[in-house]
């Protein structure tokens, strides 16, 4: 079992392990583990590469930051040279020519690429069902989902193919599948880190974010990737966060608010019964809570599905067969854009483009798309409300654990349900990350989130950390 990396690192700095083998090996599990489906492609050549360049960095006593961290990153992040599919026919065998912003600065800290993990295609599901190349199985149980659209990524380190691993955020598509895997998944503040590099699904709510098992990997993974940068107009021009120096920070006094009754009436009652004995434990420790005013949520869901598919319809529009990946036999008469998209979307991303189209359209713009907007501006404006009187918001993830595979596919409806907790906080731009919290009668994991105001990132880990463990004692 790979071991946390800050442990590891130990190891491979006084010659006790070595990096290659480490890199042999997890290869070596991955291939054996094939049918969770988490990665569309696994690298081999390229990390062991790296693994040995890695090794060299340690005997000549020169590690960078980060040198042999093993991480998984979700194919719709541009990485160099290696495919970036989107879990899409459309994109299928395309390479992109240049890293991610976050790509890259984790490359230059030494870090290891595994491969590139499975998702729903171009980021839009929450059960990874609409992949292209596959399901995603939940390695703790593979009758169940792993949550989506950042299965893979979630499969990955639940299974311990990887230390971090990188997923993206449009609705709740890290912390939703890290509930359903049982570790930590985090959605930085809006612009906190680049999205360039980031294959755009909704541009406005997008964010790449980060899972671990381990919140001290995940944090010095943050530490690498947050801050400005040119090259993505709405990054926020910010210094690095330093959440790592948070971890230990024993909070006292907190202002912690709680979600009202009608707003929790969607959870199961495993969830429930879990959030209220973790808010009990943390007014034992004397910490405050306080029911939070967020007003709104009945229309957190409808808001995000207007708004997401209204930018999915304009973002998807570049797929046309003449500049990007796929393009289809084209016989006489026949339209090349009609024909292209028609093969190479699948159902549940050509559903988002009629929808966002629909919602976009002359017709019905002030009715949806612009109430939408208009809503959502008063959903942030609770979140500011909430945030004068509270140091952070507690509330489930996710209604329940992961669903079994089938069981909601047929119903967009139900499916959409999935975010109901998630959605907000990508509308509104805050922070949120979930934590690992209970388990449901058939022992799969469950999550609640600690969210944080816009830019509090660092004292958000901070806090995650200290309820974790005073939830988890
Ligand atoms: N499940 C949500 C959706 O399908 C969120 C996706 C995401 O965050 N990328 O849109």
């Amino acid at each position: 079992m790979l071991k946390p990396y800050f442990e590891l690192r130990k190891q491979f700095e006084n010659g006790q392990t070595s990096v290659v083998d480490t890199v042999k090996d997890l290869l070596l599990e991955i291939e054996n583990k094939k049918e969770l489906n988490a990665f569309i492609t696994v690298t081999d050549d390229y990390a062991l590469n790296q693994a040995k360049i890695s090794q060299e960095k340690f005997d000549s006593g020169n590690p960078r930051e980060l040198e042999g961290m093993i991480l998984a990153i979700k194919d719709n992040i541009s990485t160099k040279d290696i495919r970036t599919t989107c879990a899409s026919k459309m994109l299928e065998n395309y390479k992109p020519i240049y890293n991610a912003t976050t790509v890259q600065r984790l490359l230059d800290a030494g870090v290891i690429i595994i491969g590139k993990t499975n998702m729903d295609e171009f980021a839009m599901g929450s059960s990874n069902e609409n992949s292209y190349f596959g399901n995603v199985l939940n390695p703790l149980n593979k009758d169940y989902v792993p949550g989506g659209s950042s299965g893979g990524s979630a499969a990955a380190a639940t299974a311990g193919f990887c230390h971090v691993s990188l997923g993206s955020e449009t609705g709740g598509s890290v912390r939703q599948p890290a509930s359903f895997t049982g570790i930590y998944g985090y959605k930085p503040s809006y612009g906190r880190i680049s999205r360039y590099g980031l294959v755009a699904f909704a541009s406005s709510l997008d964010q790449i974010g980060i899972f671990s098992k381990s919140l001290k990997d995940l944090s010095s993974v943050c530490d690498i990737i947050t801050g400005f940068d040119e090259n993505d107009s709405t990054s926020a021009n910010l210094k690095n966060t330093d959440s790592i120096n948070h971890l230990g920070t024993d909070y006292s006094g907190l202002k912690i608010g709680y979600l009202s009754d009608d707003i929790l009436s969607f959870c199961t009652d495993y969830v429930l019964e879990k959030y209220r004995s973790d808010l009990n434990k943390m007014k034992e420790q004397g910490h405050e809570l306080i029911e939070i005013p967020i007003h709104y949520a009945e229309a957190w869901i409808p808001t995000y599905y207007i708004i997401a598919t209204a930018e999915a319809s304009s973002n998807l529009a570049r797929f046309d067969g003449v500049r990007f990946g796929f393009r289809p036999e084209i016989n006489e008469g026949e339209n090349i854009y009609v024909k292209t998209r028609s093969e190479g979307f699948g159902m549940e991303v050509k559903r988002r483009i009629m929808l966002g189209t629909y919602v976009l359209s002359s017709g019905f713009y002030d009715a949806y798309y612009r109430k939408a907007q208009q809503v959502r501006r008063k959903i942030t404006d609770s979140y500011k409300a909430t945030f004068d009187k509270v140091d952070c918001v507690y509330m489930p993830t996710t209604p329940g654990s992961a669903f079994k595979f089938g069981s909601r596919n047929d119903n967009p409806i139900k499916m959409y349900k999935a975010d109901y907790y998630t959605a907000s906080a990508n509308l509104a731009g805050v922070p949120a990350i979930n934590i690992p919290s209970g388990f449901d009668e058939e022992g799969m994991p469950f999550g609640m989130q600690v969210q944080c105001n816009n830019f509090d990132d660092e004292k958000m880990i901070g806090y995650a950390n200290y309820i974790s463990n005073l939830i988890n004692s």
